[in-house]
């Protein structure tokens, strides 16, 4: 299973993805290039309990990580796949990637709309 980026000090305090990590993700090269690898600050996963004005201060400093990363794009994409349930990754919390989700899911509700819609006309004409 693939490790997230993150420090496994942060990572043993957090509970296991809910969607196994396919098996082309294991050897994904953008893995071994995180700048997170070694969070040390533990900004990355909340710990139990943390305020509201904590949890949005770390989350800030984990984006500003995210942002000088060579892999971001690969990350955040991964984590939307799985879909990665905690922390933050490739610049986006887990609140914010739920909202990328849905929006994605709208969007592809609208096109397959749109493809029936438009088979019908040309069935039609
Ligand atoms: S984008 Fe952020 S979470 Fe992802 S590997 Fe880079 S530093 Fe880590």
């Amino acid at each position: 299973m693939l490790q997230p980026p993150h420090s496994s000090l942060q990572v043993a305090a957090v509970p296991a993805p809910r969607v196994p990590v396919r098996d082309r993700d294991q050897d994904a090269p953008w893995h071994t290039e995180a700048v997170c690898r070694r969070d040390e600050a533990g900004l990355f996963f909340a710990p139990s309990k943390e305020p509201t004005a904590a949890r949005l201060s770390r989350e800030e400093a984990a984006k500003r990580v995210c942002a000088r990363c060579p892999v971001m794009v690969e990350c955040r994409e991964h984590a939307l796949l799985q879909p990665e349930p905690y922390g933050v990754w490739g610049g986006l919390t887990a609140a914010e990637r739920r909202v990328v989700l849905a929006r994605r899911r709208r969007r592809e509700l609208e096109l397959k709309n749109t493809a029936r819609a438009t088979g019908r006309i040309a069935a039609a004409g």
